[in-house]
């Protein structure tokens, strides 16, 4: 045996057991958790929502967390974090343009999906977030929102190109661009896991079809 897996850690992080729902507690949707999430977004309201079973146990604490989870726990907590300001307020933008909320919940969809897939795939956190965001607004727009909101200009020039682009349907670009591809795919429907653009985007596209056949 190659590797020897740590006991508090289990990386099939993918298995359908492994995915639970937590009631929001500013409006009781149901927000899905993957179990290694610190918190996630209420598709309905936007509230961030703590995860209650969070158990990163060991991995919090050990050198070799990052090879054996295939990530730095704290690292993602780090990147996640710092861009919060930006999400929150992007989020209530889409709230003013669109009081019946179904904009701000469409975006939040995708936004979940491309922090499920950035997660495995990595690759720039504030475009990534952003892009997600902004999947509904037309590239100029979007690029006037960034700089108001003070975003720096080569990180608005990529989610910008990479608006354009999602539009066209042009094919996979950037790591960032293929991230955002799949998560509007996999928010939107059950997509063919053939179509998609990353490794952890097939996958999650195969459990999906999975789930959808046995029910
Ligand atoms: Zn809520």
């Amino acid at each position: 045996m190659a590797i020897t897996m740590c006991p508090g850690q289990d990386t099939s992080f993918w298995r359908p057991g492994d995915i639970f729902e937590v009631q929001c507690s500013n409006c009781g949707y149901a927000v899905e958790f993957f179990k290694d999430d610190a918190s996630r977004r209420c598709r309905q309201c936007g509230r961030q929502v703590a995860n209650p079973k969070l158990n990163l146990g060991c991995a919090l604490w050990c050198e070799h967390a990052e090879e054996c989870l295939g990530y730095d726990p704290k690292k993602k907590m780090a990147a996640e974090g710092e861009h919060t300001s930006l999400v929150d307020r992007l989020i209530e933008e889409l709230g003013r343009r669109d009081p019946s909320g179904e904009m701000r919940s469409r975006a939040i969809g995708v936004l979940e999906q491309a922090r499920t897939l950035m997660s495995a795939e990595g690759g720039e956190p504030k475009v990534i977030l952003a892009a997600a965001l902004l999947h509904q607004v037309a590239p100029s727009e979007a690029s006037r929102l960034l700089s108001e909101l003070a975003v720096d200009a080569a990180s608005a020039e990529e989610v910008t190109e990479m608006l354009a682009a999602l539009a066209d349907s042009r094919g996979p670009g950037s790591l960032e661009a293929r991230i955002l591809a799949d998560a509007v795919a996999l928010a939107q429907g059950d997509p063919a896991p053939e179509t998609m653009s990353t490794p952890a985007g097939k996958v999650l596209a195969e459990n999906k079809n999975k789930t959808a056949n046995t029910t």
